[in-house]
């Protein structure tokens, strides 16, 4: 995984993780909730934009999901989320209390 990680420290970026998780925790790999940090949908490596709201979504980090045991931030690595992501299901049911 060749992630900057200047970049996940900078404030901008700690910033505009808080927000996204405040908008939303279901997680954009495995679709529970609870998911504690953010990740670009689009790999900024792949040409994503770093600090745009639109390309980054919540995903569980180095704790996994509570719910399936996945590690989803490092499964998806640095890939399109469209690449982890094949069968896309509705996360409606879990919309927590
Ligand atoms: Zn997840
Ligand atoms: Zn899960």
């Amino acid at each position: 995984m060749a992630t900057d990680r200047s970049e996940l420290t900078s404030y901008e970026w700690r910033q505009l993780r808080a927000r996204t998780l405040a908008a939303s925790d279901v997680c954009i790999v495995c679709g529970h909730g609870a998911a504690d940090t953010a990740d670009h949908v689009i790999p900024v490596s792949k040409g994503g934009p770093r600090l745009d709201p639109d390309n980054v979504a919540p995903i569980h980090g180095v704790a996994g999901c509570r719910v399936c045991l996945r590690k989803c931030n490092s499964e998806k690595g640095d890939r399109p989320l469209s690449e982890v992501v094949q069968l896309r299901t509705s996360v409606d049911w879990f919309a927590g209390p």
